[in-house]
């Protein structure tokens, strides 16, 4: 058996070479790779044949050496709110990804890794070490299978069920950054996934010395995980806070390239109880981040087996929002979404994956009846 390579994920430069050391003649390469590209990512073609439009000779000697071939899906389950989690395997890993359906809108979230090194105390994918990165063309792929799984395609249709895509799953970008840039390129690009940069919003915990290149290489929205503001707790909390501390990271964002009121920085601040939700923190908060353009998302904390804390209050939670909210800065409070099939926020973590089969059609059978008008 011959390994075909997957095509996804590569650059047209890196396409065009594999189409002339293919025997595309030099003249019609431009030509076949604006086709190709076109077909895979716009109309989510998944095997060459598909592509009626293209030379017979052409599609056939594509099928011999390349592949369309997403992630693999093992399994998908279905939130009782219609949050939807993918768990896919490529290259013997298991990763998962995140479609969350909202009035007009709906997201997905995307991994960057296989497990994750910041080892955050409240995020279960901490508990897990990391594995490896993703390539471009796992990470192209889980927007892929996700438009597949959602009938989704074309990418430049009206009324697309995925409008947004943020970099909120298992992993940390930044540590992975030329494998995001490349992904993100052809997420962003209006001939390929056709996401606008500001729908596509990337998440860090902090990595302080690639901000700046995220803003300028990349050019998306971005989030902080920010979760405390002094950095006695954030460095428990978050520790990589111990390496890139509070003035550090707020400065990078002071900077970031085209922040303005128009493009805000969203900070993530999970609420524990008891660790960072006191209105003292709440007014901290907002004194620290002045300045900024900025809208700062309440998270309430997610709770996995053995997780050491618990979700503030929801009177804290709701006094906390008042004092942000009274300073000027929108403050939504995050509605936890899928946390019946441990698909929210912090939550990921491959090892679910290592239930055994019969135990996750039972998962999705109960999840599908759950769906039934009553
Ligand atoms: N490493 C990146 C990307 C992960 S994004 C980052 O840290 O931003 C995932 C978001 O969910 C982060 O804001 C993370 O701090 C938050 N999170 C993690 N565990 C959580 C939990 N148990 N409950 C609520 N939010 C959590």
């Amino acid at each position: 058996m011959t390994t075909r390579s997957s095509i996804l994920g590569l650059f047209p430069e890196a396409l065009k070479a594999a189409l002339a050391d293919a025997g595309v003649p030099e003249k019609a390469v431009p030509m076949r790779t604006r086709q190709l590209w076109n077909w895979v990512y716009v109309h989510g073609a998944r095997d060459f044949a598909a592509m009626t439009n293209l030379a017979k000779d052409f599609r056939a000697g594509m099928e011999e050496r390349f592949s369309l071939a997403r992630p693999e899906l093992v399994t998908e389950q279905i939130s009782t709110d219609g949050t939807r989690k993918w768990l896919l395997r490529s290259g013997g890993q298991e990763f998962e990804t995140v479609f969350i359906p909202e009035p007009g809108r709906g997201t997905l979230c995307v991994s960057s890794q296989v497990g994750c090194t910041l080892n955050c105390r409240f995020c279960h994918t901490g508990t897990q070490k990391l594995v490896r990165n993703l390539t471009p063309t796992e990470i192209v792929g889980q927007v892929m299978v996700a438009r597949d799984s959602l009938s989704d395609w074309p990418s430049t249709g009206e009324n697309r069920r995925i409008t947004n895509v943020v970099m909120m799953g298992m992993g940390e970008p930044l540590y992975n950054f030329d494998n995001v840039k490349a992904a993100l390129a052809i997420v962003a690009d209006g001939d390929a996934l056709a996401f606008s940069k500001r729908r596509i919003t990337l998440s860090t915990a902090g990595v302080v010395p690639m901000i700046r290149r995220a803003g300028e290489e990349i050019g998306s929205a971005l989030a902080i995980s920010l979760h405390a503001v002094r950095d006695d707790i954030r460095d428990v909390i978050v520790p990589l806070n111990k390496k890139y501390p509070l003035e550090a990271l707020l400065e990078a964002c002071r900077l970031y390239p085209g922040v303005s009121n128009a493009r805000r920085i969203t900070f993530e601040y999970v609420m524990l109880k008891g660790v960072n939700d006191s209105l003292g923190d709440a007014r901290e908060l907002v004194k620290r981040i002045a300045g900024i353009p900025a809208k700062i998302n309440l998270i309430p904390f997610n709770p996995w087996p053995g997780a050491p804390y618990e979700c503030s209050d929801w009177e804290q939670i709701e006094k906390f929002a008042e004092i942000v909210n009274r300073a000027g800065y929108a403050s939504p409070v995050r509605t936890p979404r899928g946390r019946d099939i441990m698909a929210a926020c912090g939550q990921l973590k491959s090892e679910s994956l290592k239930q055994r089969a019969s135990e996750r059609h039972a998962q999705l059978r109960s999840a599908e009846l759950a769906r039934m008008p009553e």
